[in-house]
């Protein structure tokens, strides 16, 4: 039998930080505040093992649930001397939910629960303040309506403007108790109407409605979506927490807020946040008012006229920053906090590790190991490596004199284009035709999940840094622009006006999530400068890394990119890219038209120089690195024409008979091309194709080494190889070729031949291609491909339910398939060693820059990863934390 309850508060607690898949990270996290001494309100952690049997048990619970439940009331009361539904020392309790990891804005919470007609009283003359008493209590109705009995939030908020208009006022704040007593009737009546039963006054089954629904609210749809988003398991669950409340809307001298311990934009060492006075709880996130700076540099920096907490309520200021540094330095980690002053004392409500940008991440990490407080170890894996690529991302031209439309705040940095839109649903359609769009709305809410993953940019119009909109646009990595209160969305019509110019639905817009400007049109952008600290932690990420890292490219400027990213030479370059320039098509469809090998080797001979050239430049941006050179590999058809007006045209560009044209493709058309004439076939049916590639690679790396005095040791790569004997073919006319041209040139030049292991028959079969293959390189992409059995080109039909059922759990093209594509690797990678020791072993396929499957090549020992330029970073980081375990 578990125990499914755990109390906290007074110092000690039950449970700890190291219990968070038990307590969910809020839960495990003020168990740990508590026993820290910290000022925490008392109360319990429902575990997350309670959702699980809740689920399991057609929604019902623990048989011994009810009595823990009581035991901890008990004990809160104790403590705070109150009790649930007394008449005179009510206690009121808040119920929030809290998983193994924060989901922002996906799960529900209740305020003020514990409030009647009778314990509001109570309240009033306790506080000796009525306003206080029954806004508390239409909070509650409020709330508690919307989250447990689902009367739409929407109903509420007509019958507060409404009573708002009547009463000639703007602020909430300006209502009076007596408007609050007529409002708490209006929200029991559309409780009554829209549910169909009336508000419960009972405090305990508030309590247990309130349960049920951070239970129920585990499976709402938005949660469904964000867990997929973000590939949390189902089966974790959520635990509820119950605390005893405290008020930040007892008055002047009473505050809420949200504070990180650093910048979380830009990682700099400055406690960072927003409070909001005579406020409660949800009011500073929901964006409805503009929040107030904690610290009074962080206001003279943005210039507001709002004073400052540090200002306002000094001594708990000062209190409060002895809490950041207390939880900085006992978690060696940056801080997100949730805290509330209530009549001048501090109550901390939540404390869990800060999400940040990238490039706050790096600057933290950094300065953490300068402090002393982290290892340089520990600073590289803090960091995710798929972020980096936030830092990768452009930035707007300074050149650029862009039209302005809007300032507001840099709520999560990059600059973005595109289209205006103004639903999630609109994004999603315009990303799935390949539109950019920037998702503007008024402030976003968890249903718009979708829709800001498929912007490229999200603008709001209200809500402070801390707002849903910037906390998920950084933890996404997507730029955003927040709180532009200027800015007037009028969704009705699709347009967005400031300063007296209005953009339509699907006007072009740029935003700069980095400096909080707003500019009209496409502005242009231009490559990111990588800092210092990026500098230093990728150096202590080199130093620890065992994998090397080359790229796939094929142009002089991709590998340049690449190069510049730190790559250590080229894993892939599909040298099939190269012939489909105008002025190379030509003769490569007059090779492919030709009728016998002479005419088949005049037009290759046109190739030749061509390609020679290609790879000149190629190894002179490479010079000094190995360079992975694959011979053709596509079906010749990707070649030539299909309808009849491009045949058409190409054959009297070509001189040809439209008609010949036409048969060929007819003759080279193949139902399942990715398994057809195709890699190795090819160079078997046409070896002078062969030929030509390789005399092209060999002269190239004489010409470049004489340029650069830094030669590279070409690795002439077979691919879709399958059988000893047809790697054998092609070598030796690869090894004719290399004689020929020293012959020729008079020169000694070093190079190998290896292949591609992408068919299950050469991994298993690898013993003996290796007798043959000076390395191989794993392609996993045709490897995943013809592994499974599933089309690279259709799959996408129907991978979708896959994922949806949770028949898979990530798409196997995506990050590598370990227990099948992986294992043939691992035979590949055994057999291969046991024949030729110091086989040069790589991955080339997509997975070679995915931080994942990067971590199953260290355990395969694989001697490099080749991934695209952008994603060079990304696996220097990864190949270190797989090499750091
Ligand atoms: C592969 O199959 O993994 C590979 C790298 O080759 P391509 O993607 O060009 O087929
Ligand atoms: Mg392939």
């Amino acid at each position: 039998m578990g125990k499914w309850v755990y109390t906290f508060g007074d110092g000690t607690a039950e449970g700890d930080a190291s219990q968070r898949n038990l307590l969910g990270g809020k839960g495990a996290n003020l168990a740990e505040m508590a026993s820290l001494g910290l000022p925490v309100p008392p109360g319990m952690t429902i575990t997350t093992e309670v959702c699980t049997y809740f689920y399991e048990h057609e929604q019902s619970y623990p048989p011994e649930l009810e009595a823990e439940v009581n035991a901890a009331l008990d004990q809160i009361a104790a403590s705070t001397g109150r009790t649930f539904g007394d008449p005179k020392l009510p206690l009121l309790v808040s119920v929030r939910s809290g998983a193994r990891i924060s989901m922002p804005g996906m799960m529900d919470t209740v305020l003020n629960l514990g409030l009647n007609d009778e314990t509001v009283l109570a309240l009033a003359e306790n506080a000796g303040d009525d306003r206080f008493a029954y806004d508390s209590y239409r909070r509650f109705i409020q709330m508690y309506g919307d989250v447990v009995m689902g009367v739409e939030h929407k109903s509420f908020e007509d019958k507060l403007e409404a009573m708002k208009e009547e009463r000639g006022v703007d602020l909430d704040t300006d209502l009076s108790a007596d408007d609050w007593k007529v409002l708490i009737e209006d929200y029991k009546a559309v409780v009554l109407a829209e549910s169909g039963k009336p508000f419960p006054q009972d405090p305990k089954d508030q309590l247990w409605g309130a349960i049920g629904a951070v239970f129920g609210s585990w499976r709402t749809e938005r949660a469904v979506v964000y867990r997929r988003l973000h590939q949390i398991p189902e089966r974790w669950g959520t635990a509820v927490n119950v605390q005893a409340m405290v008020f930040g809307n007892m008055g002047e001298t009473s505050a809420t807020g949200v504070a990180f311990t650093r910048n979380p934009s830009t990682g700099e060492n400055q406690l960072y946040g927003e409070f909001l006075i005579n406020a409660q709880g949800e009011d500073v996130v929901a964006g409805i008012r503009t929040p107030q700076d904690i610290t009074e540099r962080a206001r003279i920096e943005a210039g507001s006229d709002k004073p400052s907490l540090e200002r306002s309520l000094p001594d708990a200021f000062a209190q409060f920053k002895d809490v950041c540094d207390t939880l900085e330095r006992h978690y060696r980690d940056v801080q997100d906090l949730e805290f509330t002053i209530e009549r001048g004392k501090l109550w901390m409500l939540q404390t869990r590790s800060g999400k940040r940008t990238a490039k706050a991440a790096l600057k933290i990490a950094v300065d953490m190991v300068d402090e002393g407080l982290i290892t340089e170890a520990e600073a590289i894996k803090r960091i995710e490596p798929a972020s980096l690529d936030q830092l990768l991302h452009p930035m707007i031209d300074p050149s650029a004199k862009p039209d302005q439309f809007a300032k507001a705040l840099p709520a999560s940095p990059g600059a973005a284009s595109g289209e205006v839109c103004f639903t999630s649903a609109e994004a999603e359609r315009l990303a799935a035709s390949g539109r950019p769009c920037v998702l503007c709305r008024i402030e976003t809410s968890p249903e718009d999940i979708a829709g800001m993953h498929a912007a490229d940019g999200i603008f709001t119009t209200r809500g402070g840094m801390t707002s849903h909109a910037a906390v998920v646009a950084r933890g996404m990595g997507k730029p955003c622009v927040s709180g532009a209160g200027g800015v007037k969305i009028d969704y009705a019509k699709g347009t967005i006006t400031a300063g007296g110019v209005t953009l339509k639905k699907g006007d072009k817009i740029t935003i700069d999530g980095g400096t909080g400007e707003v500019f009209v049109g496409e502005v242009p952008m231009l490559k990111p400068e990588l800092s210092g600290d990026f500098e230093r932690l990728m150096g202590w990420a080199d130093a620890k890394r065992r994998m090397k890292v080359r790229t796939n490219a094929d142009t002089p400027h991709d590998a340049k990119t690449a190069r510049e990213f730190g790559a250590e030479g080229i894993g892939l370059c599909r040298t099939e890219h190269m012939f489909f320039d105008p002025e190379r098509i030509m003769p490569m469809r007059e090779m492919i038209l030709a009728d016998d090998t002479a005419s088949r080797r005049a037009a290759l001979d046109k190739l030749l120089p061509m390609q020679r050239e290609d790879f000149t430049q190629l190894f002179e941006v490479m010079a000094g690195l190995p360079v992975t050179i694959r011979l053709l590999d596509p079906p010749l058809h990707e070649f030539i024409p299909h309808t009849d007006k491009e045949i058409e045209e190409v054959a009297k560009a070509l001189g040809a008979d439209p008609e010949k044209l036409k048969n060929r493709a007819s003759a080279l058309a193949e139902f399942n091309p990715m398994l057809g004439h195709r890699g190795v076939r090819l160079a078997i049916t046409y070896p002078e194709i062969a030929e030509m590639q390789s005399r092209a690679i060999f002269e190239a790396a004489i010409a470049a080494a004489q340029k650069t005095g830094a030669p590279v040791v070409p690795e002439v790569m077979v691919p879709l190889v399958g059988l000893k004997s047809e790697l054998e073919f092609v070598k030796k006319r690869i090894d004719a070729t290399a004689r020929a041209v020293s012959e020729e040139t008079g020169q000694t030049f070093t190079y190998q031949v290896g292949t591609m292991v992408e068919l299950p028959r050469a991994a298993l079969n690898a013993d003996k291609i290796a007798e043959e293959a000076e390395f191989f390189s794993f392609g996993t992409n045709d490897l995943t491909q013809t592994t499974f059995g599933i089309s690279r080109d259709d799959a996408g039909v129907f991978l979708g339910s896959y994922l949806k059922e949770s028949i898979i759990d990530v798409d196997p093209f995506v990050s590598l398939d370990t227990e099948g594509v992986g294992e043939l690797i691992k035979i590949g990678a055994e057999k291969g060693r046991q024949v030729r020791p110091d086989i040069k072993l790589g991955i080339c396929g997509e997975h070679g820059g995915d931080p994942n499957s990067i971590k199953f090549c260290e355990t395969v020992n694989l001697d490099y990863v080749s991934c695209s330029p952008f994603r060079v970073p990304i696996a220097r980081l990864a190949a270190a934390q797989a090499a750091l375990g």
